[in-house]
């Protein structure tokens, strides 16, 4: 049996499942068949695991039993830095390429519960460093709209699985735009939650203070879905909200029935780096949140521009520490030298990427004694500030919409000789991480680019998709899903 993959939700799939329309195994078999037939080129998976018919078969026990949830027997793509146990994960790093894990995140272990089938393991940035996906150890992925482009990153192969027909949706990490901005640059949902609402038991960490695990899906219906079983307190996680603190911050303002003020930051929006139909694009949806009958009032952040620079002082310097534990002795790759000095030289010289290094080298100087009050101290400091701004906009506004990127996605290489270059494509969506604010990607509409002779065959012009973020306050998600649904008409 044959079914059309590209336009399948995880809410009509399920519906289908447990009408009996196809079964759990058809489901996945043909996931499998475009993954075979899409991946070599695109390169969306890492790895595809050679169990996932058996776990599909095992859905359909359930299924069968009239015991289903909504996840159960749907076919997932997991980020190589989220645990699997049993499976390898090597955040697409040289230097944990062979490690397998030794138990599973705790969002695996809920996706586990509902019955999720995980198809493989997807490409990213090395240690989840970059914004294309081209910092990987095991070379790029490529962008389903157009092969020369780039998905973005890090989290591009779980975006570009979810766009090619891979899964039907994906996990991620975000720790300044991992998860919206390939989302964006896929023509996907992507979603950034609150601090703390999901566990990070079992990510391999980057910036312990900035990171999340989240949904990438086709529906905002569907990444709510995967929210809803990953999210919660958990003991293996001190940083997660606890249920009554989380539902206390949605007791403050109900959402149902009332018309909403959506704040915009124009100031922040027009910088010269945003492309001008990017910019057209994001007044578009300013202009159909106003045909929708909301209220849009323009505001200031006056601290939110220094997002990006506090994230590149704070990201690399719990970076630095974060990654010391590769060193050789405990974990992964050991290249022997001389004496144990070189063992740590060697290792990790070898065995970590270019962006790592550098900003292993960053991290370490902003840490270090004398430069860490200047440096990292300032740039907690500033974090301070702009979670103030948003708190205080917060005040008079429901939501605040931003543009996700400035740019459609670019060119496979354009960027990768310029590290500067690179880190403006999380202008926009730094400031979520660094505010612990909850935010969704949704797509916009389509702007169009030269296509090239490797472009898709016989076009001269490509449509790329792009992506509106909606930000709200802490653990108000339940406003992202309801203004995302009405954006798109689901
Ligand atoms: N592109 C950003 C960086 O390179 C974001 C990474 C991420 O969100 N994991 O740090």
């Amino acid at each position: 049996m044959k079914i059309d993959l590209e336009k399948l939700s995880i809410k009509s799939a399920h519906n289908h499942l447990v009408k009996g329309d196809f079964t759990a195994e058809e489901l996945t078999k043909n996931v499998l068949e475009n993954v075979a037939a899409k991946n070599p080129e695109i390169h969306a998976y890492i790895e595809v695991f050679d169990d996932c018919v058996a776990s599909a078969k095992q859905a359909q026990n359930t299924i069968d039993d009239g015991k289903s949830g909504v996840l159960t027997g749907i076919p997932l793509a997991i980020k190589d830095n989220i645990l699997i146990e049993g499976k390898k994960s090597s955040a697409a790093s040289k230097i944990i390429e062979n490690y397998t894990a030794a138990y599973s995140a705790t969002a695996i272990k809920r996706l586990e519960a509902e019955g999720s089938v995980f198809v493989g393991r997807t490409n990213m940035d090395d240690s989840a460093m970059g914004s294309s996906t081209e910092n990987s150890a095991y070379g790029p992925t490529k962008n389903p709209f157009d092969t020369t482009r780039v998905p973005g990153g890090s989290s591009g192969g779980s975006a570009a699985a979810v766009a090619m027909g891979g899964a039907l949706g994906a996990l991620g990490s975000d720790t300044a735009g991992s998860i919206r901005q390939p989302a964006s640059f896929c023509g996907l949902v992507g979603l950034k939650t609150t601090y703390g609402s999901v566990s990070r038991s079992g990510l391999i960490t980057l910036g312990s203070s900035l990171d999340q695990i989240g949904p990438i899906a086709k529906t905002v219906s569907d990444a709510e879905i995967i929210f809803n079983c990953i999210r919660g307190v958990d003991p293996m996680d001190s940083t997660t909200i606890p249920e009554a603190q989380y539902l206390a911050a949605r007791e403050e303002k109900k959402v149902s029935g009332k018309k909403f003020t959506i704040g915009v930051p124009l100031s922040l929006i027009e910088v010269p780096g945003i492309d001008a139909d990017v910019l057209e694009n994001f007044k578009q949806s300013v202009a159909r949140f106003k045909k929708l009958g909301y209220e849009i009032e323009e505001i200031e952040l006056p601290n939110v521009s220094y997002s990006l620079a506090a994230y590149y002082i704070l990201l690399p310097g719990e970076a630095s520490s974060n990654l010391a534990r590769f060193d050789g002795v405990k974990y992964g790759l050991k290249v022997a030298g001389e004496k144990l000095l070189d063992d740590y030289h060697k290792t990790r010289g070898e065995g970590f990427g270019e962006e790592p290094r550098r900003r292993i080298l960053l991290g370490t100087y902003v840490l270090s004694s004398g430069y860490y009050d200047a440096y990292y101290n300032k740039a907690q400091a500033v974090r301070r500030l702009i979670a103030n701004d948003f708190h205080k906009a917060f005040a008079s506004v429901d939501a605040i919409i931003l543009p996700t990127t400035p740019t459609p996605a670019f060119k496979l290489g354009e960027k990768t000789a310029d590290p500067v270059a690179m880190y403006l494509a999380d202008i926009f969506t730094a400031p979520a991480n660094i505010a612990n604010m909850p935010t969704i990607s949704v797509p916009s509409g389509f702007v169009e680019r030269d296509a090239d002779s490797a472009g898709r065959a016989g076009a001269n012009k490509v449509s790329l998709p792009l992506g509106l973020q909606i930000m709200a306050p802490l653990c108000r998600e339940d406003i992202l899903f309801r203004l995302g649904k009405e954006f798109l008409g689901e």
